[in-house]
């Protein structure tokens, strides 16, 4: 992660005039009673994912489920990773809670919306060796000064005491923004985009892939291959929202 002079002077300001104010909702900029909360506004509009929903993607299942269940897509095209979980959908209510930590004007929320991850994907987070953000490609990095993945990961290792490789997965090239493709052109867009730096650290053990946004898969198949390729015993991930397919 990049940071510079003045980016440590801002957080330091930063963390001083927080502790002057009173807290502010992590979505909106409405007083909370405590830090790290949402306000009743914002939190009646969240989608929490609770269970029932697909052990293998995560994606809720509408209505009563029997059994532990898996669903239709997963069972027709198994992804590369074992099993993948999310805190929260991904809607245009709920965008304002990525977006914030996208433009890294509350790089604080990370640390709190860690605390999502870890109640979302608990068994995840309790099984995994390390953990592993996706990586921003070079010039995005530049431009974004924060990968939002890196801040969640660090954030969510502290938290959970597990070993943080942030610079394990790169971006070996430039792929174009994700937003207006399809599936399948997706799917094209990320194959063979990430490389494995450090086989070291990944090798035989459990990796917990942390992205911010799980839309089609396509960028977290692309890294668990690469992971899995590079002899990881088994890739899960954990994200902050994710698009509700129906299932
Ligand atoms: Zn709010
Ligand atoms: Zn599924």
């Amino acid at each position: 992660m990049l940071s510079t002079a003045p980016q440590v002077v801002r957080s330091a300001a930063r963390l001083l005039l927080d502790s002057l104010l009173p807290p502010q909702c992590l979505a909106c900029n409405a007083v909370v009673a405590a830090p790290g909360s949402l306000c009743a506004d914002c939190f009646g509009r969240v989608d929490f994912i609770a269970p029932p929903l697909c052990e293998r993607c995560g994606t809720p299942f509408e209505g009563a489920v029997i059994d532990d269940l898996v669903c239709g897509a997963c069972l027709k095209d198994p992804p590369a990773f074992s099993r993948a979980r999310a805190a929260f959908v991904y809607a245009e209510d709920s965008r304002a809670l990525v977006l914030k930590l996208k433009h890294g004007d509350r790089t604080d929320a990370a640390v709190h919306l860690a605390r999502w991850l870890q109640r979302a994907g608990a068994e995840l987070v309790a099984s995994c060796d390390v953990m592993v953000p996706v990586p921003l490609h070079r010039w995005r990095l530049l431009m974004r000064t924060y990968n939002q993945a890196a801040l969640l990961a660090n954030a969510l290792g502290r938290l959970a005491g597990k070993p943080v490789a942030p610079d394990a997965l790169v971006r070996t090239r430039s792929t174009p923004s994700q937003g207006k493709l399809h599936r399948n052109e997706r799917q094209r867009n990320v194959a063979r985009a990430f490389a494995v730096k450090s086989p070291n650290a990944i090798a035989g053990r459990r990796v917990l892939l942390i992205d911010d946004v799980l839309t089609s898969g396509a960028t977290a198949n692309a890294c668990s291959r690469a992971l899995l390729e590079a002899g990881a015993r088994e890739v899960d991930v954990l994200v902050l929202a994710r698009v509700a397919k129906p299932a």
